[in-house]
């Protein structure tokens, strides 16, 4: 008998009659003897009305009293989820965050989960019911309701993993599984079967809308596996596993594109030590979330000059702070590009494999897109590129890496034993 946290996001429940399907669903899991956690989000859309509802007598969009308001979201869909469930013969019992005792840090809109307590859960699982678990919320250890920022369901379904020691869970969404790239710009792409948890997490930092990437992170530390795949269906979906249940890569798993980024670009800034923390202390300290960094000091003599990226929403402080920066400076300027794209490729067979950034500089050479920064990791390339170009982007890295086709395979062994 396992135990199984299944996390259903706000398309699932999005509708009652989506909620009455998800209702049978649960039920069918637990009837071969299963243990279920549920965990709900919102129903789509409620969370984005509920901040506009609030804005309508506030000037603030998020703080203690905003939490209150959009913890309702998924204080509604728990409910609903064990109504229907009862209504189908089984028993079920609904819990809010505080209920449980989801103990969280006290920032408001953006709160870290720092306990869970199983007590409660367990009794009522051993007792025979369904437990549904209302996503994205917790509450202070003063009882203050917090929420965990957006999408964070996930979070919150990793984390009743981790803690009841589940045997995986199960992230039902309105997709079939985790993508080579996005079936919508790339009608070849397929399905992964499987990817590792350094895959799953690059691709949710670079953009791929699936799992949050702070579950992802939680679920690695804690070895703990998860599934995505369809509501709607009853395919198999993706398995988020360890690199040893992999026995073998192509270099590339998928392609992801992260829209809306701005460069902004320091010229001629003086090139001696402290400047750059100098620089980054006063983008920090207008809370502009900064992505990829480049120095480059071949400029002008004692002169350097450093760009860095963030998204869109970010524009104007980070022009604000590249302004007052270069202000102190007689000589240096700034410059800023907007409507710029990261196309990323992401693989954790690149550790085995040489040539892949070469490979993809050459195939957007030849399709005369112009790159304007790159960033590398272990695992993945990434290129800003212009936003028109994004979509030919994606599909030329899609053919180039042969992401359509099933994946030729090579020599079995993992890139951890390749590293040794
Ligand atoms: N309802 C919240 C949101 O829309 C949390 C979630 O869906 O995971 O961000
Ligand atoms: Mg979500």
């Amino acid at each position: 008998m396992a135990l199984i946290i299944q996390k259903y996001g706000g398309t699932s429940v999005g509708n009652i009659d989506r909620i009455r399907a998800v209702a049978k669903r649960v039920i069918q899991s637990a009837g071969r003897g299963d243990k279920v956690v549920v965990v709900v989000s919102a129903m789509a859309g409620e969370t984005n009305r509920l901040i506009e509802l609030g804005k309508t007598v506030s000037r603030r969009s998020e703080g203690r009293e905003f939490d209150v308001l959009l913890a309702t979201g998924e204080q509604v869909t728990t409910a609903l989820l064990a109504l229907a469930i009862e209504e189908e013969g089984r028993r079920a019992v609904s819990f809010l965050g505080h209920q449980v005792q989801i103990t969280t840090s006290g920032a408001f809109s953006k709160a870290r989960i720092e306990s869970v307590n199983t007590v409660r859960t367990l009794e009522a699982l051993n007792d025979g019911y369904i437990v549904v678990v209302a996503g994205f919320q917790g509450a202070t250890r003063e009882g203050s309701i917090t929420t965990l920022g957006r999408g964070g369901s996930d979070i919150t379904a990793v984390a009743l993993g981790v803690a009841l020691k589940a045997d995986r869970v199960e992230f039902y969404k309105d997709v079939d599984g985790i993508y080579t790239a996005d079936p919508a710009v790339c009608p070849d792409a397929r399905m992964l079967p499987k990817v590792t948890y350094e895959e799953m997490l690059e691709m949710s930092y670079l953009g791929a809308k699936v799992l949050h990437p702070r579950c992802v992170e939680m679920a690695r530390r804690n070895r703990l596996p998860l599934i995505v795949r369809s509501s709607l269906n009853f395919n198999p979906g993706t398995s988020v596993v360890t690199e040893e249940e992999i026995m073998e890569y192509a270099a590339v798993a998928g392609i992801v594109c992260d829209k809306n980024q701005v460069k902004v670009s320091l010229l001629n800034i003086p090139d001696k030590p402290g400047i750059l923390a100098g620089v980054f202390t006063a983008i920090a300290e207008d809370e502009i979330n900064i992505d990829m960094i480049v120095e480059d000091t071949t400029g002008a003599d004692r002169a350097t000059s450093v760009s860095f990226t963030c998204g869109s929403a970010d524009l104007g402080a980070a022009e604000k702070a590249a302004k007052k920066i270069t202000a102190k400076y007689p000589g240096s300027s700034y410059a800023v590009r907007s409507g710029l794209n990261k196309l990323s490729i992401v693989g954790a067979g690149m550790r085995l494999h040489s040539g892949v950034a070469s490979k993809m500089f050459t195939a957007l050479a030849r399709e005369g897109i112009s790159v304007y920064m790159v960033n590398t990791s272990d695992i993945k390339v990434s290129c800003l590129i212009e936003a028109k170009y994004s979509e030919l982007g994606v599909r030329t890295l899609h053919d180039v890496f042969e992401l359509g086709k099933p994946q030729p395979r090579k020599a079995a062994r993992t890139a951890k034993a390749a590293r040794k």
